[in-house]
């Protein structure tokens, strides 16, 4: 923009449309050169090879503006393209306060989806400023930038609707915080891994039967967690040290854990995992996986026996948020710019503590509580929540490989 650009001079959008080929967006500028206007905005964008391209520019010198208008027209119809020209004043409309991104995943995203969730953003006062495509595997999703509302009424209005719509939405505030270096903290059971590790150890034992009984009295809230935890790990005393090498090769990765992890770590995240589970699992995965931090519960071995106690401090619903902010005092970064990511009632400490809380394929209560909620069963997906695009991590994973 020229120094002398004042928001009321008169300004042309000239938009352009038509099949995406080499030399459009030169040969345009070319065209306008000859006419010594000044750029004010850019915006292109192409669809499955159909081109948008939109220039807004200064007013051409006295007299030029239908010798400008003219010679664009012709230029774009030999390219093949159509033309638009309409004559204003100033600059784009100043974005209202309030900014925030909306990012929506579908598997699929239906139109009627789209619809309401647009609709819901423009009942709260807010204004779609612009809307990108994140992803389209192994889920749609797609970025809206909002302004002209906060984020928390809008992260609110949006969140209800999003489970009856069948969509995972996700409201953070934009910003220069959204790029600062953050630090992910997941659950193990049933987030970073497919399993819960003391049905492992318990199949061991013999004893899947009775430790299921005790987890169904846990939740009836007959036990709290950590009598919980006392009563189940009681059941596999005597069960031979051996079995621990067992239980970390049996362990399954969530689909989609490596490339999360992987992507996160390009990007200067730090990552960890805080258990109720127990350390001789959750020590395995920090070294697996290149965690920075990993914090559980620890069975007790003596003499190449399980006794069925466990040993320090014990990890629970407490401890996990206790964890989180531990994590985050070490890896120097501000609770709100930390991301937690879990499944059960016990996670719902830290997903509240954190500054972003995803609920992964979570029961509806903590579905309900939790900030956002991914209902797909890819664990990368949570990428997306962060704004990074598919096309970013396969590029820096071709990078990497090649
Ligand atoms: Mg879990």
């Amino acid at each position: 923009m020229s120094a002398s650009q004042s928001s009321d001079d008169l300004t042309l959008l000239v938009k352009i449309f038509g099949k995406d080929r080499p030399g459009i967006t030169a040969g345009l500028f070319d065209t306008l050169a000859a006419y010594s206007v000044d750029v004010v905005d850019i915006e292109q964008v192409v669809t499955r090879g159909r081109m948008v391209l939109c220039a807004l520019v200064t007013q051409p010198p006295a007299g030029l503006e239908g010798d400008l208008r003219a010679t664009v027209h012709s230029w774009a119809e030999s390219m093949k393209m159509q033309a638009e020209i309409i004559s204003g004043r100033g600059d784009n409309r100043p974005r209202g306060l309030g900014r925030s991104l909306v990012t929506v995943l579908g598997h699929p995203l239906t139109a009627e989806a789209t619809a309401q969730i647009a609709a819901r953003i423009t009942k709260t006062g807010g204004n779609i400023d612009r809307i990108f495509r994140l992803a389209k595997y192994p889920v749609t999703a797609v970025e809206f930038a909002v302004s002209g509302v906060e984020t928390e009424p809008l992260r609110t209005a949006l969140v209800t609707d999003a489970a009856a719509l069948g969509v995972d939405v996700a409201v953070v505030s934009a910003g220069l915080h959204r790029r600062a270096q953050r630090l992910v903290v997941m659950d193990v059971d049933s987030t970073l891994i497919q399993d819960e590790v003391i049905e492992l150890f318990a199949a061991h034992a013999g004893c899947e039967d009775k430790v299921a009984e005790v987890t169904a009295a846990a939740m009836r809230g007959e036990l709290d967690f950590e009598q919980s935890l006392h009563a189940r790990v009681a059941l596999l005393a005597g069960l031979d040290a051996s079995v621990v090498d067992k239980v970390r090769s049996e362990v399954r990765l969530t689909p989609g854990a490596r490339t999360l992890i992987r992507t996160l770590k390009r990007l200067g995240y730090q990552v960890g995992v805080v258990s109720g589970g127990f350390t001789q699992v959750t020590d395995d995965l920090k070294d697996r996986l290149g965690l920075d931090f990993a914090q559980a519960n620890t069975l007790e071995i003596v003499d190449g026996k399980l006794t069925g106690r466990v040993t320090g401090e014990i990890v629970d619903r407490a401890g996990k948020a206790r964890l989180l902010r531990r994590f985050a005092a070490e890896a120097g970064v501000p609770l709100s710019q930390t991301v937690a990511i879990g499944d059960g009632a016990n996670d719902l400490d830290m997903l509240n503590a954190a500054g972003l809380g995803v609920a992964f394929n979570a029961k509806p209560v903590v579905r309900e509580a939790a900030h956002t909620a991914v209902n797909v069963p890819f664990l990368d997906t949570v990428l997306y929540l962060l704004g990074v695009t598919r096309e970013e991590v396969e590029a820096a994973d071709a990078h990497e490989e090649g």
